[in-house]
């Protein structure tokens, strides 16, 4: 739900994106000691808090520059009486292009992307912003000279003039004279080359920060990408803030109908030139639609945002007419605003809808799983962490904590490959070594003790399993007769669990998978037919125990849990969104919550995005309660 705001319709910072670094409100009280030109436009209330009159254009001006100059390192001018833009749209703007093209990256090599802006502003803030933060290089065009000129200043101010090319452009103009002028692509096509011989040497030596997804792929990918295609595209995406009225008229009216969800917060700001154009929204992007379809070879995806949502409808009916392969609308969430974004393609191979919605994203329901007192020898969060950590650690995924308290540990991760799958498949390829390593060893030995008797033999071994941690852990999973991980066909080699059969290796042959299912009867049967005492896992109350039960979340019991994680698997006859060559964009992004509340300690999975799909994570899940209750790392 919104969280409501004092006096004021809900705020949506809730629904920001993931990534949008502001979905922490930035503290007015550093900024106002850090940026005179802002403290001038504060106050401050009785209890000592700094107040921002939002009313004022020079206080969000102000505002917006600091923030940029803070938190990015841009020096930006934005000319008097033009429009102010607000940060945590545009982030929520372009993270949402940088998902898309995360999907891109499934399908070519680049690992850098050129991109388009139409009516950049006079603060080029998409640009810069994306140059700065992203990495990518920007053509952009403006029609208003003011706005311009501004562009330009304010690219030269930040020294990004081989990133960034401002075109001027008569108002009739969109796409036109822009995307297949012959100046233009020449830059570009010089640009593409250069970019490519970096991109060679990166991959010599891989640099940059470890949590860009630019280096894991370069890291992931390096063997795979002769299998890609590559992008004929020239651009890979264009994006527009279209001028949103058709008349004056019309931003009053707005803002007055906004009054019904209470008074705005913040004054509007901006020149008419740059927020009204003939026919409004709907026909600014009816025409960049239709131009679209004219440029469908060299542009890879078209975005547009949309103001309005009245006129979503219409928009769609238009973009329907020019048959698109794939398009996607996703809502901006922030503040007291919402807009919203919408991307289409004439590319069949980009599932442009594997982007989830920023909403979607928040309303997905974490998967919970309780840990049990018994297998924690210290039952706190820290403890608790430092055990998942190495689970992460151990699938070479990317995490990013976030937060780290005595009762809470919040941590964003970005997986690359599908490396939590097969597990089953890797121990028994181990047990198998071990076994025949045993095997020889007990031959070896035979033959050296001959005579010496069977109990000389046996110290023997033991000797050798303490050289070898693996045939250690082989044996005291033989020990722990009820395992869930268990192989059952170590006994009967015609069945396998169910667990075995549907959940994990769904990589196995169809033959293999063909193999009759185990009934849960047969699966509570021990190798003796004795019943099986259960796992530590099952042993436990459902308060203490496994997969736990809360009416909010999407959580279950054990068996449940597992049955429904096998079916999903089951329904699937193919390895479905993981995808084999890949390894080049993120196939899994998911929250990760652990928490310790009414004495019990969960760890909570949600989903945000990623080819895997929720499925993944759910196999992610079960890897992790399987290294719980039977740990092999
Ligand atoms: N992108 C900026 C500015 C959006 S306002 C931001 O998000 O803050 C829309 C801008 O588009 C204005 O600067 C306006 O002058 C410009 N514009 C209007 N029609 C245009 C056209 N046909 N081509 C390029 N720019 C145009």
């Amino acid at each position: 739900m919104a969280t409501k705001g004092k006096g004021g319709p809900p705020k949506l910072n809730q629904f920001m994106h993931p990534r949008n670094p502001y979905r922490t409100p930035p503290s007015f009280k550093k900024l106002a000691t850090q940026y005179p030109e802002f403290r001038t436009h504060c106050t401050y209330d009785l209890s000592g808090k700094v107040r921002l009159d939002f009313k004022n254009c020079d206080a969000l001006r102000a505002l917006t520059t600091c923030l940029l100059d803070q938190d990015f390192g841009l020096k930006v001018d934005i000319p008097d009486g033009r429009l102010v833009p607000t940060l945590p749209l545009r982030l929520n703007y372009l993270l949402w292009i940088e998902d898309l093209m995360a999907l891109t990256a499934r399908i070519d090599h680049k690992c850098t992307r050129i991109g388009v802006d139409i009516g950049t502003g006079s603060a080029c803030i998409y640009p810069l912003l994306a140059a700065k933060q992203f990495g990518w290089s920007m053509l952009c065009t403006e029609a208003d000279e003011v706005n311009y000129a501004s562009a330009v200043n304010n690219v030269k101010k930040n020294d990004m003039q081989d990133e960034i090319f401002i075109r001027k452009v008569q108002e009739n103009t969109i796409f036109k004279h822009i995307l297949d002028d012959k100046t233009n692509l020449s830059e570009i096509a010089a640009l593409q080359a250069k970019e490519a011989s970096v991109e060679e040497e990166s991959l010599e030596k891989p640099q940059g920060s470890q949590d860009s997804p630019r280096k894991a792929e370069m890291e992931l990918g390096k063997n795979e990408k002769k299998d890609m295609e590559s992008s004929n595209y020239t651009f890979d995406f264009t994006m527009c803030n279209p001028p949103f009225f058709s008349s004056e008229d019309d931003t009053y009216t707005m803002n007055k109908s906004k009054k019904d969800r209470g008074e705005p917060v913040s004054v509007p700001t901006g020149a008419v030139q740059e927020i009204v154009t003939s026919g409004g929204e709907v026909s600014f992007i009816t025409q960049m639609i239709e131009e679209s379809s004219q440029l469908k070879d060299k542009v890879r995806i078209f975005t547009t945002l949309i103001g309005t949502k009245a006129d979503i409808k219409k928009i769609k009916q238009v973009l329907a007419t020019v048959s698109p392969a794939h398009s996607s609308l996703t809502e901006f969430c922030q503040g007291r605003t919402m807009r919203w974004g919408l991307a289409w393609t004439f590319d069949p191979k980009l599932h442009l809808n594997q982007v989830m919605s920023k909403k979607q994203m928040a309303n997905s329901k974490p998967m919970v799983m309780l840990l049990p007192r018994s297998l924690l020898t210290a039952y706190t969060v820290p403890a608790a962490w430092r055990m998942v950590a190495k689970w992460l650690h151990y699938l070479k995924v990317k995490v990013r904590v976030f937060k780290n308290t005595k009762y809470f540990v919040g941590a964003h991760v970005k997986a690359y490959k599908p490396t939590w799958l097969h597990q089953r498949r890797k121990k028994r390829e181990i047990d198998r070594r071990n076994k025949e390593k045993m095997h020889r060893t007990k031959e070896s030995d035979d033959m050296e003790i001959v005579g010496e008797g069977e109990t000389l033999c046996k110290s023997k071994l033991v000797e050798s399993d303490e050289e070898h941690p693996d045939i250690m852990e082989y044996n005291m999973n033989q020990n722990e007769a009820h395992s869930i991980e268990e192989p059952v066909e170590k006994q009967q080699p015609q069945k396998r669990s169910k667990d075995e059969c549907e959940g994990e290796d769904q990589e196995e042959s169809s033959h293999e998978r063909k193999k009759p299912k185990i009934s849960s009867e047969e699966l509570n049967q021990s190798a003796n037919g004795s019943e099986e005492k259960p796992t530590p896992y099952q042993i436990s109350s459902p308060n203490d125990s496994g997969i736990g039960n809360s009416p909010d979340k999407e959580i279950c019991s054990s068996s449940d849990f597992l049955r429904q994680i096998s079916e999903k698997l089951h329904k699937e006859k193919e390895e479905p969104h993981v995808p084999q060559a890949g390894g080049l964009e993120c196939i899994l992004r998911f929250n990760i919550h652990l928490k310790q509340a009414g004495g019990l300690i969960s760890l909570e999975l949600t989903y945000l995005g990623g080819s895997a799909g929720k499925n993944g994570l759910g196999q992610l899940l079960l890897f992790m309660r399987n290294q719980l209750t039977n740990p092999t790392i």
